[in-house]
C-alpha cells in the first residue's frame, strides 16, 4: 500500500464502530499469525539448504505460493518449497498453525485444539501426530557424569482402535485383541510390568539430557541397546537395585552404582540417587493425566511430546513449536 494511502487509513480508525474495530484486529491477528508461520517455514530453507530430492545444495528460486518460496534444485532439476520433506507438507489450513503451535505448547487435547483453531477434530488429529514426528524422534545422545535410569508404567491401551470398537459395539463377533476392554483410564490391577502395562524407561543426567523408550520387557537385551549408545567413559549410570540393570552393566563394563531402594537406600554418599528421574516421571505422569489414557501405539509420540515441552519451556512462541515439528 503506498504512504498516503496507509496514512489515510489510519486517519479514519477513529471512525470505525466497535464491531468493525474487533473484525479489523481478528483480520490483523489472522494475517499477521499467517506472516509469521510463513516466514517460519521459508526460514528452515536457509537452516536446511539442501534439495529433499538430490541432497544437492545449488538452489535457484522459482517462485512463490502464499508466500512460501519455492525452489528448483539445479543438480536434479526437480522443484520444491521449504515444506517439502518434511512432516508439515500438504497440510492444509496454515492461517490456523500459529493457534495449533499454542496447542501443542500448552498441552491441549484434539478436542480443544479444533476449537481453538477453527478447524475440524480430524484435523487436529492428524496434525498432532505429523507435528510431533520430529519431536518423537529427537533425543538427547550426548551424557556425562551421573545418568540416572529408572522404569515407569502406562497402562496398555487399544484407544482408537476400530478392531476393538467392532467387537465391544457387537458389531464382530471377533474377540478383541489382548484383553476385555477397560474404561479409559482407570488402574491397574497390579503394581509393576504385567499383561495389561508398558513399561517406559526415562534416562536423564544432571545437566537436564534426557532420553526414554518404551521397552519390551524389563530384561538385560531389552535395555542394553538403549543404554549402550549414551553411556561412556566419562558417566556412571545410576539406578535401583533391579537385576536386569546390574546385568547389563556387568557384561558391557559400564560404571554403575546401584541402589537398594526396596531396603530403603534412596540415597548414597549424597550424590548418588534417582530423584531427578523420578521427579521427572511424576512430571510426566502429572501431564499425561488429560488426556485420560493414550493409545500405546501413539505412546511414543506422548514421551516426545513431553520431551519437547521440557526442553522449550511453556513459555516459547508458536513459532519455535512449528521450527521443532520442522527440524
Ligand atoms: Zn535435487
Amino acid at each position: 500500500m503506498r504512504e498516503i494511502d496507509f496514512t489515510a487509513v489510519m486517519a479514519r480508525l477513529g471512525d470505525l464502530t466497535p464491531r468493525q474495530r474487533r473484525t479489523m484486529v481478528e483480520a490483523l491477528t489472522k494475517t499477521t499469525a499467517l506472516a509469521e508461520v510463513v516466514a517460519t517455514i521459508n526460514a528452515r530453507v536457509a537452516d536446511h539448504p539442501n534439495c529433499p530430492h538430490c541432497g544437492a545444495a545449488a538452489l535457484q528460486k522459482w517462485g512463490q505460493s502464499l508466500g512460501v518460496q519455492r525452489f528448483r534444485c539445479k543438480g536434479c532439476r526437480k522443484t520444491f518449497n521449504a515444506l517439502t520433506g518434511t512432516p508439515l507438507a500438504r497440510l492444509r489450513h496454515r492461517e490456523a498453525w500459529s493457534a495449533y503451535g499454542e496447542a501443542l505448547r500448552d498441552g491441549l487435547s484434539v478436542r480443544k485444539a479444533a476449537a481453538k483453531c477453527g478447524v475440524h477434530y480430524t484435523t487436529t488429529f492428524r496434525w498432532r501426530h505429523r507435528w510431533l514426528r520430529c519431536p518423537r524422534d529427537r533425543k538427547d545422545d550426548s551424557f556425562a557424569g551421573i545418568v540416572e535410569a529408572d522404569e515407569t508404567f502406562f497402562l496398555e491401551s487399544h484407544k482408537g482402535s476400530k478392531a476393538w470398537a467392532r467387537t465391544t459395539q457387537g458389531k464382530s463377533t471377533e474377540p478383541p485383541p489382548g484383553r476385555k476392554p477397560r474404561h479409559r483410564g482407570g488402574k491397574a490391577k497390579k503394581r509393576g510390568l504385567s499383561a495389561e502395562q508398558v513399561a517406559v524407561i526415562v534416562i536423564r543426567d544432571r545437566h537436564g539430557a534426557t532420553t526414554d523408550a518404551v521397552l519390551e520387557n524389563l530384561s538385560r537385551t531389552s535395555v542394553t541397546p538403549i543404554l549402550k549408545p549414551i553411556l561412556n567413559r566419562n558417566t556412571l549410570l545410576c539406578t535401583d537395585g533391579a537385576a536386569f540393570y546390574k546385568a547389563a552393566a556387568k557384561a558391557e563394563g559400564f560404571a554403575h552404582q546401584p541402589l537398594n531402594v526396596k531396603a530403603g537406600t534412596r540415597v548414597k554418599e549424597r550424590v548418588f540417587h534417582i530423584q531427578n528421574v523420578n521427579a521427572y516421571h511424576e512430571r510426566l505422569k502429572g501431564w499425561m493425566h488429560r488426556f485420560r489414557g493414550v493409545a500405546t501405539k501413539y505412546l511414543s509420540n506422548y514421551l516426545g511430546w513431553r520431551r519437547m515441552v521440557e526442553r522449550q519451556g511453556d513459555e516459547v512462541s508458536p513459532f519455535q513449536v512449528m521450527a521443532a515439528a520442522l527440524a
